[in-house]
């Protein structure tokens, strides 16, 4: 670029900045493009976007706690208490009250010995995929696992298999291969394999088969990581998770969640037996080098943590699957297809990338708020808008986004 930035720049900066703008016209023509929209509001069922008011079907606080005034009192206190910012990572001095007690309070309501926090649901899986397998290890995950997941197996530096989305002949086919691996005679530290998959699955709201995957896990001596991320609050006695829900909680090694989700707050989490988090402690990279989260954050968490499990925690689940169950009775009387399986997420498939954001287009237009999904987040030609219900939503609202879908056309 001949003008006077580009003169300016061009020595230093290599053509920089025109090569990126090459890569971003790439991914516009392929109707990738994504952009960030600023929300002037509270996360809520109505959110204001760029000075107009949608409602919103699109974030992931199913309970509606993201902005409870419970929470937001746990985090005011927390903060008047003790600040803002950590100082440290949890292994220096950052390791603070609130942390200790959010960890107790999803330990006591996971049912198990002991539960540790991160910063964020991705720096779970990152650093506990990364503690628990290496390079002799196999990693094991479902197509459809959350990114997260896939990142973090690909860091470990394990070998990676991929199974057909809950496909369980190919997670055996994968299985018996993996444990004839092991050399004859190998001893010392043994091959491990680490299947991975998530309870109820983030861009298509199915399930996964978990009595089915625990047996093989447990026949070939693998080991199973479930994330709750979409689970946790939702399901089972007091919105615990699937694997409690389905009975099988001590029979899973690793159980991993997110509090930024149906908990209102923002983090992930481990629970599992006290070794597990001694462990994650002296290896899980993202946890050990990194500043320690927010104690606002860990209070709010903590607050949501017991509030879930209180009667008010049961009429917001109640609510919401009253809203699941008449959204997934509309759509399916104008021609939508719907998950197998009753949950928060009810993906609209749409298929080309540029159809789904002119189908986001049209909805906005009447009001309603749902971006289009695209690849990577999905598959090339599988674009979809994912509507998500939550507590905060009222009957009146889920009928004006009846009205809203059924103007779009389906596939
Ligand atoms: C959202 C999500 C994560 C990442 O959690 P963050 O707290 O948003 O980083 C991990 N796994 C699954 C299945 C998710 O949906």
């Amino acid at each position: 670029m001949p003008d006077a930035i580009g003169r300016a720049n061009g020595k230093t900066l290599n053509h920089f900045t025109s090569e990126l703008r090459r890569r971003l016209d790439e991914i516009q023509a392929q109707g990738l493009y994504r952009e960030l929209r600023r929300v002037d509001s509270p996360q809520s069922a109505r959110i204001s976007v760029a000075g107009r008011s949608f409602l919103n079907f699109s974030s992931n606080d199913y309970l509606g706690l993201a902005n409870h005034p419970v929470l937001k009192e746990a985090a005011i206190r927390a903060t008047e208490r003790f600040g803002t910012g950590s100082g440290a990572s949890r292994l220096i001095c950052g390791s603070l009250a609130p942390h200790g007690e959010l960890e107790e309070a999803l330990a006591q309501f996971k049912g198990t010995e002991a539960a540790l926090s991160f910063s964020s649901g991705y720096a779970t899986a990152l650093g506990t995929i990364g503690a628990l397998a290496g390079r002799d290890d196999v990693v094991v995950i479902d197509k459809l696992v959350h990114a997260s997941l896939v990142d973090a197996a690909r860091l470990s530096g394990a070998k990676l298999r991929v199974f057909a989305h809950n496909d369980l002949t190919e997670l055996e086919d994968i299985l018996r291969w993996s444990v004839q691996r092991a050399p004859p005679g190998f001893s010392g530290d043994r091959p491990r394999t680490l299947v991975v998959t998530e309870s109820v699955f983030s861009m298509d709201g199915d399930f996964a088969p978990l009595r089915e995957m625990v047996e093989l896990k447990e026949k070939y001596g693998a080991w199973l990581m479930l994330d709750e991320a979409h689970a946790t609050g939702l399901f089972g006695d007091n919105g615990r998770g699937r694997a409690e829900e389905s009975s099988l909680a001590d029979r899973i090694e690793v159980r991993m969640g997110t509090l930024g989700k149906a908990l209102g707050a923002s983090g992930g989490y481990v629970c599992g037996p006290r070794v597990l988090m001694e462990f994650l402690i002296n290896r899980a990279r993202s946890f050990i080098f990194s500043t320690a989260p927010a104690r606002a954050t860990a209070a709010a968490a903590g607050a949501a943590v017991k509030l879930v499990q209180s009667a008010e925690g049961q009429e917001r689940r109640d609510r919401l699957w009253s809203l699941v169950d008449r959204v997934r009775d509309g759509l399916a009387k104008s021609g939508w297809g719907t998950p197998a399986d009753r949950g928060a997420i009810i993906p609209l498939i749409i298929g080309g990338e540029n159809e789904a954001l002119a189908a986001a287009g049209t909805l906005r237009e009447q009001g309603v708020f749902i971006p289009a999904i695209r690849h990577p987040t999905v598959a090339r030609g599988e674009a979809r808008l994912r509507l998500t219900l939550t507590a905060a939503h009222t009957a009146a609202e889920v009928e004006q986004l009846l009205k809203a879908v059924a103007r779009i056309r389906s596939p």
